[in-house]
C-alpha cells in the first residue's frame, strides 16, 4: 500500500499530537510551523479526562509528571491575601489537576518523543491550498509544493488557513475578557498554590508556581477595548490604570511585567463551527473549537484530537471514493467533548468578574457556598473537562515505532 501523506499546519499541542499519532499509524508526516523555531512558553495547562489515557498511550505520562509545575491546590484570597475559599484539588481532575504542566513543556514533551521521520519545517506557512477529489496540494510561502492525502489545520485560535478555507463557517464569540500573562520573580511569600484574587471592576489577579523557580502571573479582566494594537509600554500603562486600587499583589505583578520576558495579551475568543472537515482537510485544536481558559481543557482536547484523528483514519480508507469517512468519525467522536466545555453556565462571566462592591460580596458568598463540603461535588464537576464514558476509538493498523521508509520516488511528495 502506498504510504499516505499528511501535511499538518501548526506545531503546538494539536499539531504535534496529530503528527505523533499519524506517523505511528503509518503516515508520512510533514509539519509546517509559522514560527522560526519551536514555540516554547505559555503558562499552566493541564492534562485531564481522556487526555490522560492518550498521554499514557504515548508513553509520556511519567515524562510529563516530571515536568509538573509543583502546584498543589487553588485558593481564593482577599485584598490582603487572606484565604476566603479553597477549590477541591483532590483526585486527578481537581482544580489543580494531577498533571499540571507549562504549555511549552507539554508541547516540547510531545516534540521530543515524535517517531523518527516526522519532517518539521519552521518559518514556513501555507500560501495556497488546492483541494481535489484525490489529493490536496499545498504550496507554502517558502515555495514548497506538497501533495498530500490529508491536510490538518492546527494553527490555533487565529488560524489564517482555517479562515481562508472555512471563512464563512467560523463563528467567533468574543467573551469580553482580556488576559495578560507573564513570568515574574518568585518571592519568599509565594507558596505552591494557585492564588486567585477577584475584586471590583471585573478584575482578577492570579499567581501560580512553576517548575523554574519563577512565578506565573496573570491579570484577567472584563474589558471594553481591544488592546492588541498597543505597544508593550502603552499596554502596560493602560492595564496599570485599569488595576488602580485592585489590592493584594497587583503592584508587584505590574512591576514584574515591566521587565518580564514573556508578557502576552489575549482577548478570549471561542471558536464554534458547524463542521471541522471538508474533503481531505480537517481542523484540530483551538483552530477548530477554541474553548478558552474560561471553558478550560484546551490542551487536553488538542492532545486527544491527534489520537482520535489517527485512530478513526486507521479504520477508514480516506480513498478518493469516500474521503470523508474517517474525518466524519473523528468529528463525531470529538464533538461531545467540545460541546461540554463550550457551554459556559449562564451568567458565569458577570459572576466571575464582578463589577461592583455588591457584586463582589455576592461573588464571595457564592464561592464560599460552592466550596462548602455540601456543594463540593458540584464544584468539582466544573473542573472535569475532556471526560468521556466512551472508550477511545481503537487503532486498527499495527503501530509503527519505526516509521516505514518512504520511497524517494513516492508521488505523495513533490518538493
Ligand atoms: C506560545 C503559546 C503560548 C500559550 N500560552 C497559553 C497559556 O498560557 N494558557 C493557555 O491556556 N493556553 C495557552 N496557549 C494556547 C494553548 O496552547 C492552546 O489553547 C491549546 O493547547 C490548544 O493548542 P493548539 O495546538 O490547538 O493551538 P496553539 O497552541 O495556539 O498552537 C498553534 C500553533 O500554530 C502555529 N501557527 C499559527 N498560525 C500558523 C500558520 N498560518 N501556519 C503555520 N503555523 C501556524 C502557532 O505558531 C502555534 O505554534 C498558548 C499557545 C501558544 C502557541
Amino acid at each position: 500500500m502506498t504510504t499516505r501523506h499528511a501535511v499538518i499546519s501548526g506545531a503546538s499541542i494539536a499539531g504535534l499530537s496529530a503528527a505523533f499519532w499519524l506517523k505511528r499509524t503509518g503516515w508520512q508526516v510533514t509539519v509546517l510551523e509559522r514560527a522560526e523555531e519551536f514555540r516554547d512558553g505559555g503558562q499552566n495547562v493541564d492534562v485531564r479526562g481522556v487526555a490522560r489515557e492518550v498521554l499514557a498511550r504515548m508513553g509520556l505520562t511519567e515524562a510529563v509528571r516530571a515536568l509538573n509545575t509543583t502546584e498543589t491546590g487553588t485558593v481564593f484570597v482577599d485584598a490582603v491575601g487572606k484565604v476566603i475559599a479553597e477549590l477541591p484539588s483532590d483526585g486527578p481532575d481537581g482544580a489543580t489537576a494531577e498533571l499540571e504542566v507549562l504549555r511549552g513543556d507539554l508541547a516540547r514533551a510531545v516534540l521530543d518523543h515524535l517517531p523518527a521521520g516526522v519532517e518539521i519545517h519552521y518559518g514556513d506557512l501555507i500560501a495556497e491550498v488546492d483541494e481535489r477529489a484525490d489529493a490536496v496540494a499545498v504550496t507554502t510561502a517558502a515555495g514548497r509544493v506538497l501533495r498530500a492525502d490529508l491536510l490538518v489545520i492546527a494553527e490555533g485560535v487565529r488560524s489564517t488557513t482555517r479562515d481562508r478555507l472555512f471563512g464563512d463557517q467560523v463563528d467567533r464569540r468574543e467573551l469580553g475578557i482580556a488576559m495578560l500573562f507573564g513570568t515574574i520573580p518568585r518571592t519568599a511569600d509565594d507558596d505552591d498554590r494557585w492564588r486567585w484574587h477577584t475584586t471590583t471592576g471585573g478584575r482578577q489577579v492570579h499567581l501560580r508556581p512553576d517548575n523554574r523557580g519563577t512565578t506565573r502571573a496573570m491579570l484577567a479582566y472584563a474589558h471594553a477595548d481591544n488592546l492588541t494594537n498597543l505597544d508593550r509600554v502603552d499596554l502596560l500603562a493602560r492595564v496599570r490604570d485599569h488595576y488602580a486600587g485592585a489590592g493584594w499583589e497587583t503592584s508587584r505583578v505590574l512591576d514584574g511585567f515591566d521587565t518580564s520576558p514573556d508578557v502576552h495579551l489575549d482577548h478570549l475568543t471561542q471558536i464554534r463551527m458547524p463542521t471541522w472537515r471538508r474533503g481531505r482537510v480537517c481542523l484540530a485544536g483551538d483552530a477548530a473549537w477554541c474553548v478558552t481558559p474560561m471553558g478550560g481543557g484546551g490542551a487536553s482536547l488538542a492532545l486527544v484530537a491527534g489520537y482520535v484523528l489517527a485512530a478513526t483514519l486507521s479504520s477508514a480508507a480516506l480513498s478518493s471514493a469516500e474521503p470523508d469517512t474517517g474525518l466524519a468519525a473523528y468529528e463525531e467522536w470529538m464533538r461531545p467533548l467540545v460541546k461540554d466545555v463550550q457551554q459556559l453556565p449562564r451568567g458565569i462571566e458577570r459572576m466571575a468578574f464582578p463589577r461592583t462592591r455588591f457584586g463582589l460580596t455576592t461573588h464571595n458568598a457564592v464561592l464560599r457556598a460552592l466550596t462548602s463540603p455540601v456543594l463540593k461535588p458540584l464544584m468539582a464537576r466544573f473542573t472535569q473537562v475532556a471526560g468521556s464514558d466512551r472508550p477511545l476509538p481503537p487503532i486498527s493498523t499495527p503501530l509503527t515505532s519505526t516509521p516505514p521508509t518512504v520511497d524517494a520516488a513516492d508521488p505523495s511528495t513533490v518538493e
